[in-house]
C-alpha cells in the first residue's frame, strides 16, 4: 500500500480528528497509488496517522477512513453503515432520515436518504465511489429498502473527476415516492426532485413551529415542496401562503396540500420572494407568522459579502411584515456564515426595519446530520425562532 508522508507540522489537522488532507499539506508520496487507492497516512515524523483514499486530481487530495491500523474493505464499510444505521434508530425517526452524513459518519462524501421504503444515495468523491456496489450491497442487506436510486448528477463530482450521473442501483420503481414526515406526508421525486428530492435536515426545525402558527397567517418563502408551509397548515393556522420560483417546486408543493386535505389553508405562489416581500410590504400585507429557507446564498468564502446582503434583505422586508408578538422563523443553510454572523445580520436587520426583535431558540440541524466536532464545516444549518414587537 501506498505511503504518504504530510509536510511538517500538517499533521495537526488530522489528529484533531479532520479528515481531509489538502495537496499542499503532502509532503512526499511512497509507492505508485492510483487514483481512489486507499493509502496509509504518516506525519512527517513518520508516525502512524491514519488510513484514507487517495485522489491526486482533488484539492482534498486524502479524506481519511480510520485513524486505526484497520483493513479497509467490505466489513469496515458494513460496520460503519451499521453504525450509522443504529444511530440514527436511536435519535430520528426512520421512516425518512439521512442514514449517512458523510464526514459526520466518518464515511467521506457519502450522503444516503431513506424516504419510506426507498433509498438515495450520492457518492461524492472517487475514493468513495469506487465501493459503490459494495455499499449498495451492504444497505441491501441492512435495510432491505423496496430501491435504490443514485442522485450524482452533482457538480462537485466533477472537482473529482467523475461524471454527473443518475439512474436506479436496484430493480426500477416509481421514482415518485409518498413519505411521511412529523405526521404529514410529502410526495418526494427522488429523480427529479432538488439534491435527493426532500430537504430532511430541516425536520426538527419545521416541528418547532407547533407552538407558533396556531390560529395565524403565515407565509412561507423559499417553499420549495410545501414542507413548512403544510406544516404550518397542519399545526393550526389558519391561512398559509407558501412562495418560491421553481414551477416544478410549487406544483409538488400544491400536490402535497392535497395529499394532506390542506389546499383550502395552504396555497402557493410561483414568485421571487425578494420581489415578493416588497410587494406585500407596499400592499401593507401582514403575517403573524414569516418562514425564510432561502439557497445557500454563498458556496463559497469569497462571496460571503453579497450573501450577508441577500440574508439581511429578506429578513429586514420579513420583518416589516410581522404583527406585533408575531414571530419569524429565519434560517441558513450557508456554511460560511456562522452562528455569530448570521445573529449579527439578524440584529441589523431588525435595527433596520424599526422592530423589537427577541430570539426565543437557536436550532441547528436534525439529529440525524450531526456535527463532527473536529470539522466545524459539518455544521451548515441555523434556524433562528424570533419574535417581532
Ligand atoms: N424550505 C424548503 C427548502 C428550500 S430550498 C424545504 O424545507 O423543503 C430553497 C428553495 O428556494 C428552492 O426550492 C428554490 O427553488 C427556491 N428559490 C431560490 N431562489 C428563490 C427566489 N429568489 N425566490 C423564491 N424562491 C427561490
Amino acid at each position: 500500500m501506498a505511503k504518504i508522508m504530510l509536510a511538517k507540522n500538517k499533521e495537526m489537522r488530522v489528529e484533531s480528528g479532520h479528515p481531509w488532507i489538502f495537496r499542499s499539506d503532502i509532503q512526499h508520496v511512497a509507492g505508485n497509488p492510483q487514483p481512489g487507492d486507499i493509502v496509509e497516512v504518516y506525519s512527517h515524523q513518520n508516525r502512524f496517522l491514519g488510513k484514507g483514499y487517495y485522489n491526486p486530481v482533488s484539492q482534498i487530495t486524502i479524506r481519511m477512513l480510520t485513524r486505526q491500523d484497520e483493513d479497509i474493505n467490505r466489513e469496515f464499510l458494513y460496520q460503519r453503515i451499521l453504525r450509522a444505521w443504529e444511530y440514527r434508530q436511536k435519535v430520528a425517526d426512520t421512516e425518512s432520515c439521512r442514514v449517512v452524513f458523510a464526514e459526520s459518519d466518518f464515511l467521506p462524501a457519502l450522503i444516503v436518504d431513506k424516504f419510506s421504503d426507498i433509498l438515495v444515495v450520492q457518492t461524492l468523491a472517487l475514493g468513495i465511489d469506487r465501493y459503490k456496489a459494495e455499499i449498495v450491497d451492504i444497505l441491501s442487506e441492512i435495510i432491505q429498502p423496496r430501491g435504490i436510486y443514485e442522485r450524482n448528477d452533482v457538480p462537485v463530482r466533477e472537482l473529482e473527476g467523475l461524471p454527473q450521473q443518475k439512474g436506479f442501483l436496484s430493480a426500477p420503481f416509481d421514482t415518485r415516492v409518498e413519505m411521511v414526515e412529523n405526521g404529514i406526508k410529502f410526495l418526494v421525486d427522488v429523480e427529479n426532485g432538488q439534491k435527493t428530492g426532500f430537504f430532511l435536515d430541516q425536520k426538527e426545525n419545521r416541528a418547532a413551529l407547533k407552538p407558533l402558527v396556531k390560529n395565524g397567517r403565515v407565509l412561507d418563502c423559499f417553499s420549495h415542496t410545501g414542507s413548512f408551509a403544510l406544516h404550518a397548515a397542519y399545526y393550526g393556522a389558519r391561512e398559509v401562503v407558501g412562495v418560491d420560483i421553481s414551477a416544478h417546486a410549487v406544483a409538488c408543493a400544491e400536490h402535497n396540500a392535497r395529499l394532506n386535505g390542506l389546499e383550502q389553508t395552504a396555497r402557493f405562489k410561483e414568485a421571487n420572494a425578494f420581489d415578493l416581500l416588497r410587494n406585500y410590504a407596499d400592499q401593507k400585507e401582514r403575517f403573524d407568522t414569516v418562514i425564510l429557507d432561502p439557497p445557500a446564498f454563498t458556496k463559497t468564502k469569497s462571496a460571503v459579502e453579497g450573501a450577508v446582503r441577500g440574508y439581511k434583505e429578506i429578513n429586514l422586508r420579513a420583518m416589516k411584515l410581522i404583527n406585533e408578538g408575531g414571530f419569524l422563523v429565519s434560517c441558513s443553510c450557508s456554511q460560511h456564515i456562522d452562528n455569530g454572523l448570521f445573529m449579527n445580520i439578524l440584529h441589523e436587520a431588525a435595527r433596520d426595519a424599526k422592530r423589537a426583535v427577541r430570539l426565543i431558540e437557536f436550532r441547528s440541524q436534525a439529529k440525524d446530520h450531526p456535527i463532527l466536532m473536529a470539522s466545524r464545516e459539518t455544521q451548515y444549518i441555523k434556524c433562528a425562532l424570533m419574535q417581532v414587537f
